[in-house]
């Protein structure tokens, strides 16, 4: 359940519950609906009670806050039937959070000491307010945050270890497989007769950075869900491999970042068409300052010539070419003294360059001795070109990465 009025004036998009969905098969937890439900006592007080009527367990998120508007609590107690009262020990604790920030507890947040006999607090590491655990007539209540730094941590930390114990005589694995290369429906035949078995479950997914396959098992220990999942895998592995590059929860920067770290490379980039894209990408690796050394950005033959470029190359085959590529990650490469340079050059639009199609694109990656090169044909919009062009870059990296040995 998404809680806040915000929700329903389109002014934000509940992720949490896309979130929260995410991690739900893991746990072997079936989600049967999903609602948003405004800042209102008694249409949240109505949503409880519907909702223990069809369901086991709620999921909330928001609400939880010191202010006027924030209702979630008052509308479980509405709904239990049941009198929240101040817990000291909360009121204590969070006077001493207000303490350590130098500025006295402001009155209303008293609100967030409330609870019901039913329900326990679950600790927020990160913020002011607690969750609510609550429990009545056999089902169950989970209320977090709304920030979703603050759910995620609760979630992690609180949350899932709890729900892991309670549904203890069965155990999920799940392992996602990452594809890039193949379409959807060429890895959908290739894999199909894996489809339509309830126990593992494959699940095929297409992303930004290309086709996942979702293995879920479920059985009585880690171990028996691990052998189901293996065979699967390897049937995967034996028909897919060479378009693997990478497993659950990597992304093409943290699988390039580690590839470079474990053969000691250095990384270089220059970008044109996805303006920074790439080396903001890159950057978001906590690790990444150990092996990448910088990244230009560049849109026009004169400012990649300042940068270095062959002017030459692009006269003889345009800025947006292979050739031109090949020459942007060589230069990077050397300007930089990296191990390895990487380039993509393409059209973003609005229309046309160079008399060549929007939605066109090139990558290189090369080491100085060998070069990979790709030429992507994506569909005309900037925000697309933006984000799946980098993504192809770094699996390309990878490759590279993992080629030269
Ligand atoms: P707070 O103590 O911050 O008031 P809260 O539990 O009352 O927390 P809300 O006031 O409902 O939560 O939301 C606080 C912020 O959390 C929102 O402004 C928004 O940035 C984010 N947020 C809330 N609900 C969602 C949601 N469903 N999906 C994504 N972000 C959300
Ligand atoms: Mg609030």
């Amino acid at each position: 359940m998404g809680i806040g009025t915000e929700l329903l004036m389109g002014e934000l998009t509940d992720t949490n519950s896309a979130w929260i969905a995410s991690r739900l098969p893991a746990l072997g937890i079936e989600l049967q609906w999903v609602s948003i439900i405004g800042d209102d006592l008694p249409r949240l007080t109505e949503a409880f009670k519907r909702g223990m009527e069809r369901s086991d367990i709620i999921f909330t998120t928001g609400g939880l806050g010191p202010t006027q508007d924030d209702l979630t609590r008052e509308a479980i107690a509405a709904a239990f039937g049941e009198t929240p009262t101040i817990q000291q020990e909360v009121v204590d604790g969070l006077e001493r959070y207000f303490a350590a920030r130098g500025t006295p507890m402001p009155s209303h947040n008293i609100k967030q000491a409330n609870l019901i006999p039913s329900a326990k607090f679950v600790p927020n590491p990160n913020g002011t307010a607690p969750g609510w655990w609550a429990e009545r007539g056999g089902k169950i209540i989970i209320c977090m945050p709304g920030p979703p730094a603050e759910n995620r941590s609760m979630w992690e930390e609180q949350v899932e270890p709890q729900l892991a114990e309670l549904i203890e005589d069965e155990v999920t694995i799940t392992r996602n497989i990452k594809t890039m290369g193949m379409s959807e429906g060429a890895v959908d035949e290739i894999v199909s007769e894996f489809f339509g078995i309830e126990n593992p479950y494959l699940g095929i997914y297409s992303k930004a950075d290309g086709i996942h396959l979702r293995i879920i098992a479920r059985a009585k220990d880690t171990e028996t869900a691990q052998s189901m999942i293996i065979p699967v895998e390897q049937a995967i592995h034996d028909r897919l491999g060479e378009y693997v590059w990478g497993y659950d929860d990597e992304t093409p920067e943290t699988a390039a970042g580690k590839s470079l770290i474990e053969k000691g490379l250095t990384l270089a980039v220059m970008e044109m068409c996805t303006g920074g894209a790439l080396t903001n990408n890159i950057t978001n690796v906590p690790d990444s300052l150990t092996y990448f050394k910088g990244g230009t950005v560049a849109y026009d033959s004169a400012a990649l010539t300042a940068y270095g470029v062959p002017a030459d190359v692009m006269e003889k085959h345009g800025v947006v070419s292979q050739q031109t590529a090949n020459a942007m990650a060589e230069t990077a490469r050397q300007t930089l003294n990296a191990n390895i340079g990487v380039a993509v050059t393409g059209v973003p639009g609005p229309g046309e360059f160079e008399g060549k199609p929007l939605g066109l694109a090139y990558i290189s990656v090369t080491n100085g001795k060998q070069t990979r090169e790709m030429e992507m044909r994506l569909p005309p919009r900037r925000v697309t070109i933006k984000r799946r062009v980098p993504n192809q870059a770094l699996i390309e990296l990878r490759r590279l990465v993992e080629e030269i040995g």
